[in-house]
């Protein structure tokens, strides 16, 4: 079976691992995760970095660093992955789920306008197979009604909206090293923090409330409690195993790219299937091929006969709007355009090591179906 996700390794993780042992700190915040937070810093233009054990940790921290607080309302979009919403609704904020695009299950700006009320705190956009969301117009939304803007921006790495990269737009924006994502180190996330006011909380709620940083730095002689705070940060054992994958992004994005290309150019004139719209404003950063069926019954006609001859696609995301926890909290209008992508979207076998002639074979069966 060729599955739908293989994690790629670049040989060298378990070098850096070794390597981190050897150096006898192998906590949090040791010598690859400095590594891997300058790399991110000098590289992307970004505010502070800090790695965290997962996405999920890293928007957790978001929350928090905006004063989310019960019956606050959040903004988001409804197709989205769970920790999106999970972690907002920890600090006890409402959820307000907003549309899709017709073409494109990014959060549709101009859904947004209409759901903000004096309770609304913060815009949370996602950016859907690492394709930008509309941020000049989020941005100016934000702005004008003072809102916090997060960018989930788990699939995004190495993304661009108009040359600028994705994750150095919000106040906030959350990466996932998960080992589906891009560049991998098993479970890991970082929390970027592009607005300075935040940069010093950050580093306290990220080191359990206290202000151990700070005393390592020198700048103070004593470290103790003075914040809320959890242990977010990752041991330097996983910082190790990312910094191999990193120092290979640019090799791990071309070969990605090649297979995105492989499949739009030998499906863009296949009938009975969509493929993924990119705006003009957006790059794409291959995090995964998705086409949509015109219907649940031919998506699901789609997956078996692919499963049929050995190959794995999978759909994603079901409504969260409509999911068990929340469909009876949620008082809000349809979402037709995220139901339309929860029942037709399929993502097609994608990973580093998925050879051109097994692509092609997908792309024939595919314009047989
Ligand atoms: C993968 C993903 C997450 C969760 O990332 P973890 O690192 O597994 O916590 C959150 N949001 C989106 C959009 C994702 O794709």
């Amino acid at each position: 079976m060729i599955p739908f996700n293989k994690p790629y390794l670049t040989g060298n993780e378990t070098k850096y691992i070794a390597d981190a042992v050897s150096r006898g700190k192998i906590s949090g915040n040791g010598y690859y995760t400095q590594k891997c937070q300058d790399f991110f810093e000098k590289n992307y233009n970004f505010g502070k970095c800090l790695l965290t054990t997962s996405c999920t940790d890293a928007l957790e921290m978001a929350a928090i660093l905006a004063g989310i607080q019960e019956g606050d309302e959040v903004i988001m979009p409804s197709y989205t992955f769970v920790s999106t919403a999970n972690a907002f609704i920890l600090r006890g904020a409402k959820i307000i789920f907003a549309d899709s695009y017709p073409n494109n299950p990014n959060i549709n700006h101009k859904e947004i306008e209409k759901l903000i009320t004096p309770k609304t705190k913060a815009v949370v956009v996602v950016h859907y197979a690492g394709v930008s969301c509309a941020m000049d117009e989020i941005m100016t939304i934000c702005k004008k009604h003072h809102l916090f803007l997060i960018e989930d921006a788990a699939q995004a790495i190495d993304s661009y909206y108009k040359g600028k990269p994705l994750g150095s737009f919000g106040d906030f924006a959350a990466f996932s090293f998960h080992e589906t994502k891009n560049i991998i180190s098993g479970e890991g996330g970082m929390l970027v923090i592009n607005n300075k006011k935040f940069k010093k909380r950050a580093e306290i709620i990220w080191e359990k409330g206290t202000n151990r940083s700070a005393f390592f730095r020198g700048e103070v002689d004593k470290y103790g409690w003075v914040d809320v705070g959890s242990s977010f940060l990752p041991s330097d054992i996983i910082a190790a195993f990312l910094w191999g994958q990193l120092e290979n992004l640019k090799n791990i994005q071309n070969r990605r790219k090649e297979i995105w290309n492989i499949y739009f150019n030998g499906l863009k004139n296949t009938k009975n299937i969509i493929l993924p719209n990119i705006p003009d404003y957006a790059t794409n950063n291959a995090h995964m091929f998705y086409i949509t069926c015109n219907n649940i019954k031919q998506r699901s006609t789609f997956i078996q006969k692919l499963k049929e001859h050995n190959f794995h696609a999978v759909f994603h995301y079901l409504s969260l709007h409509k999911s068990p926890f929340y469909k009876n909290k949620y008082k809000g209008k349809e979402l037709k355009n995220c139901d339309k992508f929860a029942n037709t979207l399929i993502r097609l076998p994608f990973y580093y090591e998925l050879n051109d002639i097994k692509i092609k074979e997908i792309i024939k069966l595919i314009q047989k179906l």
